[in-house]
């Protein structure tokens, strides 16, 4: 435990020698330790040492309405003194749960009035994983339960949800994964597809590869398609024109759930409450969602499914659904989720997301044109720009180049935050960010990538 009056070094220390990081990497860790944050308002953080940082990464995809509120505050101790915790399970609930499923179902698309509380995205994913076995087999067809999901797609990080994402370069072999019953396909990565197709070939493409691939397994032996409609750790992935529908359309052909995984694109981060149906055209069977549910007030998250599965699920009324979390339900994170809702509501942030995120669009294209920026992609709030060596061939640099890390570091020094992601750098920022916050974002990345290509010039990488 920490000891009273800690000076801000001894934090640092603390951290270094007792801490295990998510995503870690032990090298650099042991010599660079952590950055220590100490407070955040708005679209901005402060280090212990008082320099402040735009946060363009929004926490980890997350900070929707912005850090600091007070409102949220008092809605959260306001709760935590009214009932900080009670049983959800089996029969028991509470007001704050109560309203907030209701809230759902009136906000997500078409008949998804059911939800099914969780502590975060893995946990959400990993329950709509399970629901899809669930309820094939309460249909009479117990061998319905195979999963297809994508290369390059990130789930979550519980045992069954890293089994089914599968990002480059993720898999150790320290880590045993699960196999049978799960299958990838191809990446729907318009920048990478073969050179010599059109993305509308390369659309063609993908959906034949789904339907080859059922024709081979047994449409009786997959139960579940899951996707991020746009693909957010693997790299901001824009599917082609019509790839979602069309996936869409060979699930419903062949009676297999389609779960979209919108734990990023939900709550605003492209202008809508969730972007399936309003951004592709796709109503999904389940949803999960997390993050901006709450903006990262509390950990919370939500599997969001349709009348059609809770129908067959409750049949026969004698059934139990054998899974949940001590912390399903939470009256406190639902609180603070019933809180986000409305401040995204009054404030009219959804909107103000749609055309902030337009004008960020426009500020970072012409990074395009920069020597060591292949592509930048993405869309509203939901950016990044993809390091290559060669522009012409998108041969990419050597790992050792580390060159994503480097720019990070650097516009880090110049009070930006941006996160690397193997050849990437990606921007998430809160929904609340200004065009002179969008200005600051694109003329310092400029200045960090200019700096960064001369050091590697320089190191002879290029
Ligand atoms: N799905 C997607 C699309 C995600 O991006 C993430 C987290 N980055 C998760 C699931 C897992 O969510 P959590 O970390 O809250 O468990």
């Amino acid at each position: 435990m920490a000891a009273p009056n800690t000076l801000p070094n001894d934090l640092w220390q603390m951290d270094h020698d007792h801490a295990l990081h998510p995503w870690t990497n032990f090298g650099p860790f042991e010599k660079q330790g952590s950055l220590v944050i100490a407070r955040g308002e708005g679209c901005y953080l402060w280090d212990q040492g008082g320099q402040r940082y735009l946060d363009a990464v929004g926490g980890m995809w997350c900070t929707n309405i912005g850090l600091g509120r007070k409102e949220m505050a008092q809605a959260i101790a306001d709760q935590a003194e009214t009932l900080a915790f009670a049983n959800y399970f089996v029969d028991m609930t509470n007001g704050p749960a109560a309203r907030l499923a209701a809230k759902l179902a009136e906000l997500a698309p078409g008949d998804l009035n059911r939800v099914f509380f969780t502590t975060g995205g893995s946990t959400a994913v990993d329950t709509a994983v399970r629901m899809v076995s669930y309820y094939h087999h309460a249909r009479g067809n117990p061998e319905k339960t195979g999963i297809v999901a994508r290369e390059n797609s990130y789930h979550g990080s519980t045992y069954l949800t890293q089994s089914v994402g599968k990002r480059n370069g993720d898999r150790v072999e320290e880590f045993r994964y699960k196999e049978d019953g799960i299958w990838h396909l191809t990446c729907p990565n318009p920048y990478r597809r073969p050179a010599h197709m059109t993305e509308a070939q390369f659309c063609d493409d993908l959906v034949a590869e789904f339907e080859a691939l059922i024709a081979r397994v047994g449409a009786d032996r997959i139960g579940g398609f899951i996707a991020e409609p746009i693909q957010a750790s693997g790299g901001i992935i824009i599917p082609p024109e019509g790839y979602l529908r069309r996936m869409w359309q060979v699930c419903q052909r062949h009676d297999i759930l389609f779960i979209a995984d919108e734990v990023v694109t939900a709550f605003g981060r492209i202008g809508h409450w969730f972007a399936s149906l309003s951004e592709f055209g796709v109503q999904p069977d389940i949803i999960t969602s997390a993050k901006g549910l709450t903006s990262g007030y509390l950990p919370l998250g939500a599997m969001i499914f349709s009348d059609r599965i809770w129908d067959v699920m409750a049949e026969g009324g004698q059934r139990w659904f054998t899974s949940g979390l001590t912390y399903s339900g939470h009256p406190v994170s639902c609180a603070a989720a019933l809180k986000n809702i409305e401040i995204i509501e009054r404030e009219g942030l959804l909107a103000h997301a749609a055309s902030v995120g337009s004008y960020f669009e426009d500020r970072m294209a012409p990074l395009a044109d920069l020597p060591l920026v292949g592509n930048v992609r993405g869309k509203k709030l939901m950016l990044c720009v993809e390091s290559v060596a060669d522009k012409h061939t998108k041969a990419l640099l050597p790992d050792e180049a580390n060159e994503s890390k480097r720019i990070s570091d650097v516009a880090e020094g110049m009070g930006l935050l941006v996160r690397p992601i193997g050849h990437l750098n990606v921007m998430s920022p809160p929904l609340i960010l200004t065009e002179p916050q969008v200005d600051f974002i694109a003329e310092t990345l400029e200045k960090a990538i200019r700096r960064v290509t001369d050091d590697l010039v320089r190191e002879g990488f290029r």
